[in-house]
Formats: structure tokens, sequence, C-alpha cells
């Protein structure tokens, strides 16, 4: 399955499905035969189970290619990474003509846009993103690295050429890992459609899809994704929405010290929490909310850790969030499902809502 991305003066094609690798040699030829290097930028463990898949897809177009293996999963957003993967690129002699390829989830589709969007000041490169979660963060043109002082700090937008999704590799992805993309499915879902929300709450292989009915539920988040960013490519105004339960959700995975929790368990977590707050700013009724964290919990879910952190710590990450100008919390909520809306909430009302959460949970 195939669906276009449009964004100002530039658009890509997202391809879903199985054996989507075999796209570089026929429907990417031309750009793969444009470029003068192709390096790959492979996630450790996704290298390790998969990367014979991605070569000898690539093996077919006749070129040689460059591999760079880094750390598996959130490791490698850092700055030493990136450094080590641009020094890597000019021992290699890459020029402003070569061509990147990132291999692994959101994390090395991110430190893979990263290098690609600074190196020689921007190099085409494409997302092959291999987890669930992905199906968010490979399209957009979001790209970033950490820092000490927080997530994501230092970045850029930098769209790729081509997302081309290839479900063969979710055989291998823990179950943690399906949760949290499956997390970031029904938040897509939540922002823009009441209709598939409640298919959605009632599917029973939510958490252990099979790949057809998952390849066609990807494509539709990634629907909800590419329509947002074509509107709004530098979150102005409706990429916002996307945040949908990421206020909260961050809190408690930066309480965590992140990787307890995988991003999507969190943001879960965050979801109830708006959906409470959508019950005092919009039409979301406690029935839903209660069905809601019902679904969420027969899911393998887990909602200990509001009981594991106080609310004020909770704030302090809350206030830091990067999308919190000058200090003030702005929430997205929905007034009905499918309708969001953006707005600040004092402190006050942030930790009344906490309670009640927390009495909901109990
Ligand atoms: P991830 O990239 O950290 O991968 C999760 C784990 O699964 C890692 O250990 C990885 O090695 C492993 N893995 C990946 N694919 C696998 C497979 N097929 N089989 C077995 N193991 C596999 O996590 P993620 O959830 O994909 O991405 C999270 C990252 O995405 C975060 O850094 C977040 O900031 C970023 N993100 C970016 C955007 C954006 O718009 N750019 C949006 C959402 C999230
Ligand atoms: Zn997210």
């Amino acid at each position: 399955e195939k669906l276009t991305v449009s964004v100002k003066e530039h658009q890509y094609n997202v391809y879903v499905g199985s054996k989507t690798y075999e796209l570089f040699a026929s429907e990417y030829a031309d750009l793969i035969n444009s470029t003068d290097k192709i390096g790959i930028i492979a996630d450790s463990h996704v290298a390790e189970l998969h990367l014979p898949l991605l070569k000898n897809a690539l093996a077919r177009t006749g070129r040689e290619i460059s591999v760079k293996i880094v750390p598996g999963g959130e490791s490698c957003k850092s700055s030493d990474v990136y450094v080590d993967c641009q020094s890597f690129l000019l021992t290699e002699g890459f020029t402003r003509n070569s061509l990147l390829i990132a291999f692994g989830g959101g994390a090395c589709g991110d430190l893979t846009g990263f290098v690609a969007a600074t190196f020689m000041r921007g190099i085409r490169f494409i997302q092959c993103p291999t987890t669930v979660l992905a199906h968010d963060s490979a399209v957009g043109g979001k790209t970033a690295i950490n820092m000490p002082e927080g997530k994501n700090m230092v970045g850029a937008f930098h769209q790729p050429a081509a997302v081309l999704f290839d479900t063969d590799v979710f055989k291998t992805l823990p179950a943690s890992e399906m949760r949290s993309g499956m997390a970031e499915l029904i938040k897509h879902a939540f922002i823009s459609d009441a209709v598939w929300t409640e298919q959605l709450l009632v599917e029973e292989q939510f958490s252990t899809p099979s790949i057809e009915w998952l390849e066609s539920e990807l494509m539709q988040g990634i629907h909800v994704k590419a329509q947002i960013v074509g509107e709004d490519e530098f979150e102005h105004s409706t990429r916002k929405f996307l945040n949908f339960g990421h206020t909260f959700g961050h809190a408690v995975e930066a309480a965590s010290g992140y990787g307890k929790l995988s991003h999507g368990e969190c943001v879960m977590i965050g979801m109830g929490y708006a959906f409470l707050l959508s019950e005092k700013h919009g039409d979301i009724s406690a029935d839903f909310t209660n069905q809601y964290l019902q679904f969420a919990k027969q899911n393998g879910y887990t909602f200990e850790p509001v009981f594991s952190y106080s609310f004020d710590e909770l704030l302090s990450y809350m206030q830091k969030d990067k999308k919190a100008s000058f200090g003030k919390m702005n929430f997205v909520m929905l007034k009905e499902i499918g309708q969001p809306f953006v707005k600040e909430i004092t402190t006050e009302q942030c930790r009344e809502v906490f309670e009640e959460f927390k009495q909901k949970l109990e």
C-alpha cells in the first residue's frame, strides 16, 4: 500500500507492506543511480536480526553500500554517536550527492535524519523504519538527538525522500514495543476519527495484531499524520494536536528515567490524564474515559507510574516540556473524539486532575 505526503516544495511516498525494500531496485532506481554513495545507518539490534533483508534488496541495485552500525534504541541519539556518524561519512568520502538510509526504530530514524540534515548542510535520506511506533516518527520530517539537558533538544526539520515500511521485520518486535507503537496508533484515531476509535476500542487483536490488519491500520495512522504535517509542517498550529497525551506522558517518561516504560506506554498513561481534562473542558464523558482505561489495562498497559511520583515531581517535568512555552502548560484535549484543541491549564487544575486520576485508577 502507498500514500503520498505533501509538504511545501516536497513530496514523498510512504510504502507499507511486505518486501517493500524491493522498491529500491524498481521505484527508486533513478534516485539510487543519481547518488554517488549510499550509506545505511543501522540500529545494532535491528542489524543483527534483519540487515541481510535490506542489504540483499539493495544489492539488486548493483551499488556498493557502506554500513554504519549504531547502538540499539535510544542510546544512538547522543552527540557522540552523531559526531561518530559524521566522521564515518567524511572518511568514507560521502558528498552532497550521497544518500543515507535509516534502518531501525524511531531513535535510529531521528539520528539518521539529523545526520542527513546537517552533513554538508543537508543530504537526502530514506527512512526504513522497523517499529510500529515509527509509523509516527518516520513521517513528518522531525529529526533530533538528545542532550544531557533534555530529549530531542538539538534537531532539524528534514523530510525524507521516501519511507519504506517493511512489515516483515515486525516478527521480532518485543511485546512492549508493539504496545508502544499501538498507543501512537490509537492516538491518531482519537484526534481524528470517532468511528475508527470505536472500532479500535473493541478490537481483540489490538496488542497482538495480525500483519494484514496492522498494515491497513498503520496506513490510516500515517494518513492522519501526513495530513496534519501537510497542513502545518513547522508546528505553528494543528501539528500540536499530535502531542495528545504527551505532556503528562513525557513527564512520566522523564520521571522514570526513560527506558523502564516505552514511550507509547507513557503516552497511553498521558492520554488517560488528557481524557480527564477533556471531561472538564470538552464534552468527553466519564463513561468514555472509563472505557478507555479498561481497554488500556486489558491490552497490557500499566498505570502504576501514576502512583510512583508526586505531583510536584511530574509538574517540574511538564513545565520543562519543550512544547510548554514560557512556563505555561498547554494541553491538547478533545472536545469530542476526533476534535482536538489546545488549552492552557493552571497548575492548580493540573493538580486536581492528577488526584482525580489516581482515585479513578484505584
Ligand atoms: P527505538 O528506535 O528506540 O526502538 C525500540 C527498541 O526496539 C530498540 O531497542 C530497537 O533496537 C528495537 N527494535 C527496533 N526494531 C526492531 C525489530 N524489528 N525487531 C526487534 N527489535 C527492534 O524506539 P521507537 O519506539 O521506534 O522510537 C522512539 C524514538 O522515536 C524516540 O527517540 C522518540 O523521540 C522518537 N520519535 C520521533 C518522532 C518524530 O516525529 N521524529 C515521533 C515520535 C517519536
Ligand atoms: Zn509520541
